[in-house]
């Protein structure tokens, strides 16, 4: 039998738990696990058989919650990690070595600005970043030492959609994995996998858990792509540190997902522990429905700012006006998600005065929480960059960013329209 959506987002991955019959999935607050006999736990280490060793490798409530990613993404299999930062490096680990680079959007939340831009470069790793709506750029962009692709499928702060399809193609090409970061759209507004990604990761901190508890990360993989094609040797070559086993030929397409527990999380320690994947378990049962109400409101409420006197212009593709809306129709036809920013006529002064006025909506560097959150780029997350650079991110002097909440839409514009006033 296949289940819908919604039927998913409540019981993928999870069962009655078998000692106790309880419901919901318990909390296994829990280090380690009881090896049957020696030969059980020889077997565990030697990856001839899948079980519970050590919970910075595997954990059952975190095992619920990886399934559950997997399946709504309609991937292979998945790993969770403790942050979406965390995602971003598990997901490029197994893929890249001293040289190697990434060529990534422009299109991307700031701090992955950071992360690849500077934090990499201490393995050796490097990325190069192209306007990945100029296709040519991105091929021309790719280079013998290349080992992924990366986007925001709904880029972050808003406004902007990726061509999946295209950029899909041009990685198959050049056998390299796209991967997508799917935190603004969440698997119930895009699926990057049939559009051709091979890994998706998320920020579970987002709105999978959407009530601002937990940071969480994920990574799914599409069981899709040729690890063994010559260029990534750490899934197709035989592993030292597991007595010559090689992942590729031994695991087929779950090489990525047991490398990242046997190898990732085992050396890199990013484990998600028990008590996040629980909070963002309860989270997901309830995805659909917030996500529907996410986008109604957004658009409700972009449309009534694109109207307004103080607004110099709404970047959101969620609008009519957006350039965007026929790839919106084409990758994520059920929204364009909740976030987006407004360019105010008054200036960076306009913007402090907008946010420190506002009641109902939050000042808070985070999104894609229940509640409506707001920020002013320029003043907090982006002030070290210079005001060209600023520009270039979509986070210029007079931009503020709103993720729009759950809340009724009408005194969400209240609130707008009051601080508005304030702002001048
Ligand atoms: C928040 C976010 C991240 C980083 O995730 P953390 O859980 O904060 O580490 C990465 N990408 C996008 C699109 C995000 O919104």
């Amino acid at each position: 039998m296949t289940y819908g959506f919604d039927t998913l987002q409540v019981h993928a991955g999870a069962r009655p738990d078998p000692a106790t019959g309880a419901r919901q999935t318990p909390i296994y607050q829990t280090t380690a696990y009881v090896f049957r006999d020696a030969d059980h736990a020889a077997a565990l280490f030697n990856l001839q058989e899948v079980g519970f060793i050590y919970s910075r490798l595997t954990n059952p409530t975190v095992s619920v919650l990886q399934e559950r990613i997997a399946t709504l993404e309609g991937g292979a299999g998945a790993v969770c990690c403790s942050s979406g930062h965390g995602a971003q490096i598990m997901a490029l680990f197994p893929l890249m070595g001293p040289g190697k680079n990434v060529v990534s959007s422009t299109r991307l939340y700031g701090g992955t600005v950071t992360q690849f831009s500077q934090t990499i470069k201490r393995f050796g790793w490097s990325a190069k970043f192209v306007d990945t709506d100029d296709l040519d750029a991105v091929k021309a962009a790719i280079d013998d030492d290349t080992r992924a692709l990366f986007c925001e499928s709904i880029a972050n702060p808003g406004g902007y959609v990726s061509d999946l399809d295209a950029l899909a193609k041009i990685a198959d090409e050049a056998g390299i994995p796209l991967i997508v970061d799917n935190t603004s759209a969440t698997p119930y507004l895009c699926r990057p996998i049939e559009h051709g990604a091979t890994l998706v990761i998320h920020s579970t901190t987002k709105y999978l858990t959407g009530n601002g508890t937990v940071t969480g990360g994920a990574i799914v993989d599409s069981g899709k792509f040729n690890w063994s094609n010559g260029k990534f040797p750490s899934l197709s070559d035989a592993e030292p540190a597991y007595h010559g086993l090689k992942f590729h030929e031994t695991f087929g397409h779950l090489a990525f997902t047991f490398h990242s527990i046997a190898v990732g999380l085992r050396d890199l320690g990013m484990t998600m522990n028990p008590q996040a994947a629980h909070y963002t378990l309860l989270g997901i049962e309830t995805l659909s429905l917030r996500m529907d109400k996410h986008v109604a409101n957004a658009v409700k409420v972009a449309n009534w700012l694109e109207d307004h006197d103080a607004v110099e212009k709404v970047t959101y593709a969620g609008l009519k006006s957006s350039p965007y809306v026929d790839r919106v129709a084409k990758i994520c036809p059920k929204g364009a998600g909740a976030i987006f920013t407004i360019a105010l006529k008054g200036g960076y002064g306009s913007c402090v005065k907008l946010v420190d006025s506002l009641e109902l909506f939050s000042h808070v560097a985070n999104l894609g929480d229940a509640r409506s959150l707001v920020i002013h780029s320029a003043s907090t997350t982006h002030r070290q960059l210079s005001e060209e650079q600023q520009i270039a991110a979509g986070a210029a002097p007079n931009v503020v960013r709103l993720s729009i909440g759950i809340e009724d839409p009408d005194d969400l514009i209240a609130d707008l329209e009051q601080a508005l006033a304030k702002a001048g």
